[in-house]
């Protein structure tokens, strides 16, 4: 068996050490004579891992005691929609700051219930920018401010927390959690879809600061009340135990190496790697985000035509390089570097272009 490099956007890759301790464990669990699937989310053994992936998270990322963590079913968008019915009343202004596809998705799963303004947008610059601080136009009465950390389809990732005042800063993280170290204390709320760099697809990760659950919110069902699933140790639903305990092992995973200090180190090398074969390459390869706004986790770049573009998606998987295709919207190619994509990944990628560039430019 030989796993190549892959550069999937999501679901992503997993460390290997991951999968085969998931691989072993999968028929049974700690002795427990069954596998961890197979368990009642209520018993002793699932309860203990639920609250080691608790702790680990709180630990890898530097959670405040007075945030709640929820591990829910159902993706980031379904946490987009829930941001309007929790935390603003029906027709309430709220900010969002508009920088790419996944911004565009936040507003329309909130646009039923609030008055969205859009404070800032890059959308007529193609999303090739962050609208700088001083120019977006923030309402005085805003529930909160939506920001995408990371923009997985174009590339375009926040280097720095915008200060946005007094009003909460919601934050939609889920290409790139856990890849830097993170003052969670600049923020109301941070969500994360797990399937970039957290774990397996089916569980999101939201991280909310207290105070704000006091808010009356929307009428909404229980279910959708985060209030409830903070009360009910997110097991309102059966939760998705799989999924959890497996991000529950990559957690462990960051940690033992050396947790998300190491790993911004990593990123960065990794995407300076891919980042530095484009701008060497005299325009073979070109990235249109603006230098200081480029994506450390997900680089979309071009080819001059569409024939090299294929040739270059169906030679570096033959090279062990897999999923490189751009998304449909953007086209070209994506290369996302997430933390378990190990930094020779970056490395063989790297190397591949200067040679598909030797061979075809
Ligand atoms: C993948 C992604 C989403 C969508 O996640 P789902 O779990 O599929 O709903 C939302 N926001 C960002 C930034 C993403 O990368």
């Amino acid at each position: 068996m030989t796993r190549a490099f892959n550069f999937s956007a999501g679901p992503a890759t997993l460390p290997e050490s991951v999968l085969r301790q998931a691989q072993a464990e999968m028929l049974e669990w700690n002795g427990a004579g069954a596998s961890i699937v197979e368990m009642s989310h209520r018993g002793p053994e699932f309860i203990a891992v639920a609250a080691e992936a608790d702790a680990d998270l709180r630990r890898l990322i530097g959670i405040p005691d007075d945030y709640a963590v929820l591990f829910l079913a159902g993706g980031a968008t379904t946490q987009q929609a829930l941001l309007a019915l929790n935390f603003a009343s029906p027709g309430q202004t709220v900010d969002y700051v508009l920088t790419g596809h996944w911004g565009k998705t936040a507003i329309k799963q909130v646009s039923p219930y609030v008055r969205v303004n859009v404070a800032a947008s890059s959308e007529a610059n193609g999303f090739h920018d962050i609208p700088p601080r001083d120019q977006w136009q923030l309402s005085h009465d805003a529930a909160y401010v939506h920001i995408t950390a990371n923009e997985t389809i174009h590339g375009v990732e926040f280097r720095d927390t915008p200060d946005v005042g007094n009003v909460p800063l919601f934050a939609d993280f889920s290409s790139s959690i856990a890849s830097e170290p993170l003052d969670v204390s600049r923020y109301g709320l941070i969500y994360a879809g797990a399937q970039k760099n957290l774990g397996p697809v089916g569980v999101s990760v939201v991280i909310v600061r207290r105070d704000l659950l006091e808010r009356s919110g929307q009428p909404r069902a229980d279910i959708f009340d985060y209030r409830s699933h903070v009360a009910r140790d997110s097991m309102l639903n059966t939760p998705p135990t799989w999924n959890w305990y497996l991000a529950g092992l990559v957690f462990k995973w960051m940690l033992a190496e050396g947790g998300v200090e190491e790993f911004a180190r990593r990123n960065a090398a990794k995407s300076a790697l891919v980042y530095g074969a484009i701008d060497a390459s005299g325009g073979f390869y070109r990235n249109e985000v603006v230098p200081a706004a480029r994506s450390r986790m997900n680089i979309p770049f071009f080819l001059p035509d569409e024939t090299l573009t294929a040739r270059f998606v169906s030679e570096s998987k033959a090279a062990g390089l897999l999923a490189l295709k751009g998304h449909k919207a953007v086209g070209g190619i994506r290369a996302s570097l997430y933390n378990a994509l190990p930094v020779e990944g970056a490395q063989a990628l790297a190397g591949f272009m200067r040679d598909f560039q030797q061979r075809n430019g």
